[in-house]
């Protein structure tokens, strides 16, 4: 089965063919560069990109894949969580692609997409514990199938990923700065009593990361030697002035520290609640993390569990992982109408795909 993935829930626009769960080819392009003006993703400028850039990208993974339109028998489309103007644009192309070439249409949930990623480079594991922490989720979940995913903890405020992009902007790193926080921090080691491990006194499996944003807040307001003075570019990070390197790598580990011990112990709490687990599946941009990555898989071996982690590249958006998900929700039968929604950011996203009995 051919399954075309559509993804523009916020700054990618990206498109991808899987066949039977096989990557055939993809095309991405990000607008990182024009966000990065802004610090942050500017939702009207994103929208238009999408509009403006789509339509190409099809073309283009046609053509480089040597498929013809009427070859395609399933259309996926990332229908949310994401920015509402981004997600129309892929729903609106996706409706009107199916409704052309005669394709089952089916949306996907981005986050779903995100955790189930990894199965396009090796075997997914079930039942599951998935982490998903992205640049705007923090989530657990347990994971019983492909498609059967149950949340049992959330953020209650900013997302891990958002922590790592609202401290890097605190000291004025280019944007995003999770993976500059990332690489200074790999040269320094943490001050494990610099920063607090928000909300693990907390006996749910739910995370709070805005209190640890205003202590690096805190802190660095004490050290405005520390900050860059404009929005730095790769370049300045790179040449950075030893005495100053030292300082800065030191905050960066600990605020990593941090945020992957508090990962680490809420995960480590799910798993002594759930039964049947046999792996853990880490997931989202912050997955990138060299930090998380090693943490978790501390955990993985702790408790006897496989460790699945996506490639780097299959860790932030992509078309991949949403023809992936769109392939295994397909399998299953099920798919979407005209009447398909895109769902906001904050909104749950529902379970509203029509089943056949005739899976293929
Ligand atoms: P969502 O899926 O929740 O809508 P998103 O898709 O925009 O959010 P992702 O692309 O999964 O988010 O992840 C982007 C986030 O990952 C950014 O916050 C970025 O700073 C962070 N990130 C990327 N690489 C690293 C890294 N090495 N260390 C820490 N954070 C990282
Ligand atoms: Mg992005
Ligand atoms: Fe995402």
């Amino acid at each position: 089965m051919l399954t075309l993935g559509i993804e523009t829930s916020c700054d990618e626009t990206a498109v991808a063919l899987v066949e039977d769960g096989r990557l055939l080819g993809e095309k991405l392009a990000t607008q990182v560069d024009m966000h990065a003006l802004f610090g942050g993703v500017v939702p009207e400028i994103a929208s238009r990109e999408h509009l403006r850039v789509l339509p190409r990208l099809y073309k283009e993974l046609l053509a480089e894949t040597g498929k013809e339109p009427g070859e395609i028998d399933t259309v996926a489309v990332a229908r949310g969580p994401g920015l509402l103007g981004s997600l129309l644009v892929g729903v609106s192309f996706a409706k009107g692609l199916s409704l052309a070439i005669g394709a089952r249409l089916i949306g996907v949930n981005h986050l779903w997409a995100h955790l189930l990623a990894p199965g396009l480079t090796g075997d997914l594991c079930f039942p599951a514990l998935g982490l998903l922490v992205s640049g705007g989720h923090t989530h657990i979940y347990r994971i019983q199938s492909s498609i059967e995913f149950e949340l049992l903890g959330r953020t209650l405020d900013d997302a891990a990923g958002e922590a790592f992009d609202k401290v890097a902007k605190l000291m004025n790193f280019p944007y995003p700065g999770g993976r500059y926080i990332d690489d200074l921090g790999q040269e320094s080691t943490p001050d494990k009593k610099l920063f607090p491990r928000p909300y693990i006194d907390h006996p749910s499996l739910d995370f709070s990361f805005s209190g640890l944003k205003t202590a690096v807040a805190l802190h660095v307001a004490t050290r405005p030697d520390l900050v860059f003075e404009t929005m730095a570019d790769p370049e300045a990070v790179a040449n950075l002035a030893e005495d100053k390197r030292a300082d800065i790598a030191k905050i960066c580990a600990s605020f990593n520290w941090s945020v992957a011990d508090t990962l680490r112990i809420k995960v480590e709490r799910a798993l002594d609640s759930m039964e049947g687990v046999k792996s853990v599946i880490v997931a989202g941009g912050v997955a990138a993390n060299s930090l998380v990555r090693k943490t978790m898989a501390g955990v993985a071996k702790k408790h006897g569990l496989e460790l699945t982690l996506p490639d780097l590249a299959l860790c932030t958006d992509n078309g991949s992982m949403i023809a992936y998900a769109g392939w295994q929700l397909a399998k299953a039968g099920c798919s979407h109408g005209l009447e398909l929604e895109a769902i906001p950011r904050g909104q749950v996203v529902p379970l509203d795909w029509k089943i056949s009995s005739q899976s293929v």
